[in-house]
């Protein structure tokens, strides 16, 4: 048998890379891991994380607003500091990113903090140009944010840059239309920055339940957002004032701050050196895998969105777990794709789990829907006239769950522990015998008719 350096080599110290490193390491294996930005990876550096803390920030002004109609004497000047938001925020990501440091040190694995490319089926070149071999190499790279090629595209940020902002903008202009976009929308609205978010086509969310994102779309654009539909980038000017001119296709030009794109992320395969080891990438840049995350090269293995087959912390997280569990724990582990719950952190948030209805109807035939459209107890106290939404489609013959869609507050938290009777394949009946929790939101999914 051949001698390597490591039994694993994994390239992208993110959500997936780090779980399969450190899970490796307690089966016994030899690790090391290339990192060539921060430990943590998006999810903790420059995605869901502080992205969530950014909208808990957010949400204080309607909460600040609403407290009145509570009986509760918020000034009427009650301002908002960025910087202050800003700098808690990173320094969580500091915390955050020290903890997963200090965890694959606890395992022994060895962290390399430098880019790795690949120049062999089990051979890895670093940065600094010492090359290393491996038993196995698994790539969790990750994606990067993609920016549409546009005259003045060097003016925009992407996600990325919009944790570090030196200031708010006042007006912001997001192109884009998934959640990326919605979520920084809702944020930077909520803010006070004038918002206004770019589409090529005209809808927002493809993907998402129908009637769910309308209600996003409707509620957005009364809480101010102004949305720009079958636009698209024509340039972006910087004016002799700083702003920026933004032309785009079918509207006038508007003139903004900053300029944001959301519009989708790229694998991370680029100058990878994957031709060294004969993998060719897919039509959108990513590694095609099979069930078990291997690649065309059996040394080789790929997990997380640089496979881009599901690009979400948790999947990332139980693909690297199950890389590990099969490769150096002698338990063959696959990921069950099935009813992955997902949430848009908007404002308000909107979440589903499951076929919406339009798949529903196209992959079952007979589908029976169910609707709760209600404004919330808070909200009416509140004074504030939005209508939350939930709709549970169930298969016609069998009365079968089989998707669950909400918007509404604290729509995700309700929908993760709803997921779980969606993927045990329970029955609209079932639902119905569990008995409400009064008065609670989440009491509308026992009570449809
Ligand atoms: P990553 O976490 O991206 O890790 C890849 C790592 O590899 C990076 O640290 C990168 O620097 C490193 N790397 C790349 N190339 C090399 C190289 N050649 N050498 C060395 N290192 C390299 N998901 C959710 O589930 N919920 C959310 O709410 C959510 N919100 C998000 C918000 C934003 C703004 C963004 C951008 C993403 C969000 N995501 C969310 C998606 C989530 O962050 C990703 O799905 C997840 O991080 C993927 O994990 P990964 O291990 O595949 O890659």
């Amino acid at each position: 048998m051949a001698d390597y350096d490591y039994d694993l080599f994994v390239i992208g110290a993110g959500s997936g890379g780090v779980r399969a490193a450190r899970v490796s390491a307690a089966y016994g294996a030899k690790v090391a891991i290339a990192e060539e930005h921060r430990v943590g990876g998006t999810c903790v550096i420059r995605g869901c994380v502080p992205k969530k803390l950014l909208v808990y920030g957010a949400h204080f002004a309607e909460d600040l607003r609403d407290a009145r109609r509570f009986g509760w004497d918020v000034p009427a000047d009650c301002a908002f500091d960025w910087v202050t938001l800003r700098d808690n925020v990173l320094a969580d990501v500091d915390r955050l990113n020290k903890a997963y440091t200090a965890t694959l040190d606890n395992h022994g694995v060895e962290i390399v903090h430098t880019r790795a490319t690949v120049t062999g089926g089990n051979e890895v070149t670093l940065d600094d140009g010492r090359t290393v071999t491996a038993r196995h190499i698994l790539i969790a790279t990750g994606a990067r944010p993609m920016v549409p090629s546009c005259p003045g595209n060097e003016h925009g940020i992407t996600s990325n840059e919009a944790f570090h902002l030196d200031a708010l903008p006042h007006r912001i202009l997001i192109a884009g239309a998934g959640y990326i976009a919605n979520e920084f929308a809702g944020i930077f609205n909520a803010f006070g920055s004038k918002v206004t978010l770019i589409n090529r086509t005209d809808v927002i969310l493809r993907g998402y339940d129908e009637s769910i994102r309308d209600r996003l779309l409707q509620i957005s654009m009364t809480k101010g957002i102004d949305f720009r539909f079958n636009a698209e980038f024509r340039g972006i000017e910087r004016q002799d004032d700083g702003s920026l001119s933004v032309a785009m296709t079918n509207h006038d030009p508007v003139v903004v701050d900053c300029v944001m794109f959301a519009t989708g992320r790229l694998p991370n395969t680029e100058g990878l050196g994957l031709e060294n080891a004969g993998i060719q990438v897919d039509d959108k840049g990513a590694i095609p895998v099979d069930e078990d995350s291997r690649t065309t090269c059996p040394s080789i293995h790929a997990v997380g969105d640089v496979t881009n087959r599901v690009q979400l912390t948790p999947v990332a997280i139980r693909e690297g777990q199950a890389f590990a569990d099969t490769v150096f724990g002698n338990k063959p582990t696959r990921v069950d794709y099935g009813c992955i719950p997902s949430a848009v952190f908007s404002d308000p948030p909107m979440a589903g789990v499951g076929m919406t209805e339009g798949e529903a109807k196209n992959k079952l035939g007979s589908v029976k829907v169910y609707l709760s459209d209600f404004r919330p107890m808070k909200n009416v106290l509140a004074n504030r006239n939005e209508r939350a939404l939930y709709k549970m489609v169930c298969d016609g013959d069998t009365g079968r769950v089989v998707g669950l869609h909400m918007i509404g507050p604290e729509a995700p938290e309700i929908l993760q522990a709803a997921a779980v009777a969606v993927k045990a394949g329970l029955t609209k009946d079932a639902f119905d015998q569990t008995v409400a929790l009064h008065p609670s939101m989440a009491e509308e999914l026992v009570l449809m008719r």
